[in-house]
């Protein structure tokens, strides 16, 4: 590796490294991207099964009123690879699957009784109504929640997506989540209530390889299985970041993994406290097993569970949202578990996890046959949610860092609302402004 100082060095190439690194690229900077994987995409990555067939290894769309995201992939010259297709939204309750995509569907979830109903219908215009979040931001998505639906809707509805969202921390995450998420689908809905999601063709891997075509195009560097093991600095600035390959001398610094990774990082070149900070967010992992079956499930694409006891956030089946065609006539469905990462079943063996997600598939499915699925892969990250707690804003670190020459732009910074690619790149052309407006004001960087 060489030691050939760059304007800027990146440490991650998921969405928020490529489009900081797309962007300093574009203005005329020598960037250099250093990746731990051995691909582009992060959490949006995708992987192949053994005939090269390529999906992602976590599920992944866009909705409608996304628009960092449009912006960026026309830039790319790739606006005809953006697919939009209705999206088909149910509930399995009770032993029966209840489709929910429009407000007529809702009056005819019979589960609940029907001044329930209303009152859940009646629930969007409580929500509007919240005009500053810091109003709810000290309270739990529960405190905030039950006294405006009834316990009888929180309990059958809304406590059992919460419980698979959130795990062990349901009872810790702040009703701003749940508020920022209704409120942006509130606004993905068409007249009659129904919702369009987005894609890339060919998955969000290939759009983050095209990103890398363009940064390389445009003079940058991006090197991958090159895990970031440490820094030297130089006062308080920055001056290498260590790689087995060696070091990697830049002017300014960008670092974009999980909080507690970047303390890793920085373990021993700052004070305890700010190593502290970093470490106070916590987070959930997820572990996604991706089924190919040679068979439809269901013809929803996104199906939430909300039988107790079942313990993934829902059966999405991806080839209702993009047809089977485009996947080698194979049917896709993706069970995806949030847990922590002391639970028992993060331990779990692929073959392990695919027999414990079956066990409970059949349940809802019960003609399901193992003859059914061609092939299967699990994919696990340990930093797959932050949870933000109570006062989340008070304590979530900010992109600045002790050092004078290096920032912070993660997942977990994405507030109020949750984490995404479309936000992630949002996110990357701040900091990126914020990093070249530093460079501009020293001229040595
Ligand atoms: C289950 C699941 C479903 C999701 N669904 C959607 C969805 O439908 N739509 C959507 O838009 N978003 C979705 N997201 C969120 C989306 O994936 C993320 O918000 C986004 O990918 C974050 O990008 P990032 O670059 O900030 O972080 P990451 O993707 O985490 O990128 C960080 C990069 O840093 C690298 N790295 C880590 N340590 C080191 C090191 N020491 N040295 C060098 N490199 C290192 C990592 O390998 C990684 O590539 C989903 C996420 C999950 C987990």
């Amino acid at each position: 590796m060489t030691s050939q100082p760059y304007d800027v060095a990146i440490v991650g190439a998921g969405f928020t490294g490529l489009a900081a690194a797309y962007d300093m690229a574009k203005k005329g900077l020598k960037v250099r991207v250093v990746e731990a994987d051995v691909d582009a995409g992060g959490l949006a990555g995708t992987f192949e099964f053994s005939d090269g067939m390529r999906i992602e290894k976590f599920y992944h769309h866009w909705f409608n009123n996304d628009l960092y995201v449009p912006k960026l992939v026309r830039e790319l010259g790739h606006e005809d690879d953006i697919v939009v297709h209705p999206s088909r939204n149910g509930m399995y309750f009770n032993g029966r699957h209840w489709r929910l995509t429009t407000p007529l569907d809702l009056l005819r979830f019979t589960a609940l009784p029907f001044w329930d109903r209303i009152r859940l219908g009646l629930m969007v215009f409580r929500v509007r109504g919240v005009k500053d979040w810091k109003q709810i931001e000290n309270l739990s998505v529960r405190e905030w929640l039950e006294p405006i639906v009834g316990p009888n809707v929180y309990r059958v509805v809304w406590e059992p997506l919460i419980k698979s969202k959130f795990s062990v921390h349901a009872e810790d995450i702040n009703a701003v989540w749940f508020w920022k998420k209704l409120v942006l689908r509130g606004s993905t809905r068409d007249k009659t209530g129904g919702e369009e999601l987005a894609y890339f063709r060919g998955g969000f891997g290939r759009l983050a390889e095209i990103m890398v075509d363009a940064i390389r195009a445009k003079g940058g560097e991006v090197s991958f299985s090159t895990p970031v093991t440490g820094i030297r600095t130089e006062g308080r600035r920055i001056i290498a970041l260590e790689t087995a390959e060696g070091p990697v001398e830049a002017r300014q610094f960008l670092f974009t993994p999980a909080f507690p990774i970047i303390a890793d990082i920085f373990e021993g070149k700052v004070e305890a406290d700010y190593l502290a900070s970093l470490r106070r967010v916590r987070y959930l992992g997820n572990m996604c097993l991706v089924l190919r079956l040679n068979r439809s499930l269901s013809d929803t694409y996104w199906l939430n569970v909300n039988d107790p006891g079942f313990p993934f956030v829902g059966v999405i089946e991806h080839t209702n949202f993009d047809p089977p065609e485009n996947y080698k006539g194979s049917h896709i469905a993706f069970l995806s578990k949030y847990l922590s990462v002391d639970d028992p079943v993060w331990n779990y063996s692929e073959d392990e996890y695919a027999d414990f997600a079956l066990e409970h598939l059949k349940r809802m499915f019960p003609d399901l046959d193992r003859s059914w699925i061609k092939e299967y892969r699990m994919w696990r990250s340990p930093y797959a949610q932050p949870v933000t707690e109570r006062g989340y804003s008070q304590y979530v670190p900010g992109r600045a860092t002790p050092f004078d020459n290096a920032f912070i732009s993660t997942m977990a910074q994405v507030y109020p609302e949750d984490r995404g690619t479309n936000y992630a790149i949002r996110e990357a052309l701040e900091v990126s402004e914020e990093m070249q407006a530093k460079m501009a004001a020293r001229a040595d960087g």
